[in-house]
């Protein structure tokens, strides 16, 4: 049944709204349309409600005393996004085997080193975290055989809805810091608080979003498999300097206080550097200055070349992968959620060395893009791989030119794309090529700062999961919650924290 407000039904003045229904494969899908000099007001009581309920993010503002503790409300959509509910919800149950997957390709370590070595030889981000795996394979292989191994996945899969194609394809795969989970909760609780303000918005149509309770839970399951309820100890967050994003990582830390008494404290790589102690002789438990030990390292920096300033940050990173805590992630969790390992996944049989039932391996596939390898070598052998090195030369607004680097902006597009390839050289064996997914375009009402606009959007699903295993017994493995980031579409890049994109909801059809 296709919704059908048409303009005027929303008589009140406040907004008109309507739907323009366009076919996606058969499914109806529905463009909201608002009518802009009406939006005001409502506006204001959304960022009230943000403010009202932690949905901010922190201000840095130099004029404040502290700025750390000046907030404002995050970016936002006024709106909730339409969806077509039968992938999303095909998104959510997949997830789990995407953890799994994740948990068997890390496990694989001969593998990441096969696939990620010419990545490695031109990328140095890349050869550093792999150095830092062969050097802790001893401390490693020790924890397991004395069955003190517990794993934490905190992962988020991301998609976008592909117009031509009809399909769900996914962008990525996170595995380390995937951020704006909890924002993303206070996110649906806003759109729900809009929804009880506009009769033509459903409440049964904004998808149940648990990540306020599934990622402290999942971090204290693992806190607990090491050790938390017997002997103590604490969560440290790993953190950037100057987040500021920092709100939505207090969500986690407020969460594990509040549902299982567990404190967590915030160190830079660097301050654990300084530090942190770790007991190689008695079972690698680290112990922070105040002498409690360390049950989970939750990493929300770490993935990017700049938060290794110094030797002293690989030596923390060292450290920390050779503790008998939980890390989230580990190395090689880290190196499992590389682009040059979704690339390799892609490729005919990968995927089926780890996912060994042939039906979920086919699942999974169907959210595969296109997606090819750089290395010169397979340019040279595999035709299919040529063909499209040629393809995006002569077409590169129809391809996404990727490094090996997480956080946003560093992607190619258009010219730039075109003239890396045509330059070409083994130091293209650092990227991916990769299909350029088409969203379909919305209009949304955008707000930032206090301030509105409206604009023609693309939106960005994505999906939470968390996995924990103590050895061999898997404790938890499940779809934890979602996230939409809506952008202009004029904008290549999505980022929240990178000013380009807002937080949104699915609004479920
Ligand atoms: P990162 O790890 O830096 O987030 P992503 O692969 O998610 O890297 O790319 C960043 C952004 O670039 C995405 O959020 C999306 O907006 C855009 N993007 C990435 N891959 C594609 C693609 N294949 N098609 C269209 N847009 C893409
Ligand atoms: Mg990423
Ligand atoms: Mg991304």
């Amino acid at each position: 049944k296709i919704p059908n407000c048409s303009a005027g039904m929303w008589s009140q003045g406040l907004l008109k709204f309507r739907y323009k229904p366009y076919l996606l494969r058969q499914q109806a899908v529905h463009r909201m349309e608002i009518d802009g000099k009406s939006a005001g007001s409502l506006v204001e009581d959304a960022v009230v409600w943000a403010n009202q309920h932690g949905l901010v993010v922190a201000l840095k503002d130099s004029r404040f005393i502290n700025p750390d503790f000046a907030v404002i409300h995050a970016p936002l959509s006024l709106m909730p996004v339409p969806y077509p509910r039968g992938r999303f919800e095909l998104a959510q149950q997949v997830m789990p085997l995407f953890n799994g997957l994740v948990d068997a390709v890390a496990a694989d370590e001969a593998y990441l080193e096969g696939t990620l070595g010419p990545a490695a030889l031109y990328d140095t981000f890349t050869g550093r975290l792999l150095k830092t795996l062969q050097a802790t394979r001893a401390a490693r292989a020790a924890l397991r055989e004395a069955g003190r191994e517990v794993v934490l996945g905190v992962h988020r899969s991301d998609y976008m809805l592909d117009e031509p194609s009809g399909k769900f394809l996914q962008v990525e795969l996170n595995t380390i810091a995937s951020s704006f989970g909890c924002l993303s909760a206070l996110m649906t609780r806003l759109h729900l608080y809009m929804a009880s303000r506009l009769p033509f918005l459903e409440p049964s149509r904004l998808p149940a979003n648990p990540t306020l309770e599934h990622i402290p839970d999942a971090i204290a399951a693992a806190a607990n498999a090491v050790g938390f309820r017997e002997e103590g100890g604490v969560v440290v967050m790993v953190v950037q300097p100057g987040e500021r994003n920092a709100y939505d990582q207090q969500w986690i830390q407020l969460g594990l206080w509040e549902r299982h008494r567990l404190r967590t404290v915030r160190m830079t790589l660097g301050d654990i550097a300084a530090t942190a102690k770790l007991d190689e002789a008695g079972g690698g438990t680290v112990t922070l200055q105040t002498g409690e030990p360390v049950c989970v390292f939750y990493f929300r920096a770490g993935y990017t070349p700049t938060d290794y300033p110094s030797e002293a940050e690989w030596a923390a990173r060292k450290l920390i992968e050779q503790s008998n805590a939980a890390k989230c992630p580990t190395v090689a969790y880290q190196l499992a959620g590389t682009k040059k390992i979704q690339q390799d996944l892609a490729r005919p049989g990968v995927l089926e060395k780890f996912i060994r039932d042939d039906r979920d391996a086919a699942l999974l596939r169907e959210f595969f893009a296109g997606l090819w390898s750089l290395d010169p070598k397979d340019v040279a052998t595999d035709p299919g791989v040529a063909a499209a090195v040629a393809d995006a030369i002569s077409r590169p607004e129809a391809y996404v030119l990727k490094p090996q680097r997480e956080g946003g902006g560093n992607n190619l597009y258009g010219e730039e794309l075109r003239d890396t390839l045509k330059a070409g050289g083994e130091r293209l064996s650092a990227y991916i090529l990769m299909q350029r997914i088409l969203p379909p375009a919305n209009r949304s009402v955008l707000v930032r700062n206090g301030q509105w606009s409206e604009s023609e959007t693309l939106s960005e699903l994505g999906i939470y999961g968390t996995f924990v295993r103590h050895g061999n017994n898997l404790l938890l493995n499940e779809q934890s919650g979602h996230l939409v980031r809506t952008k202009t579409s004029t904008s290549n890049e999505g980022g929240v924290a990178a000013g380009f994109a807002v937080l949104d909801s699915p609004y479920l059809l």
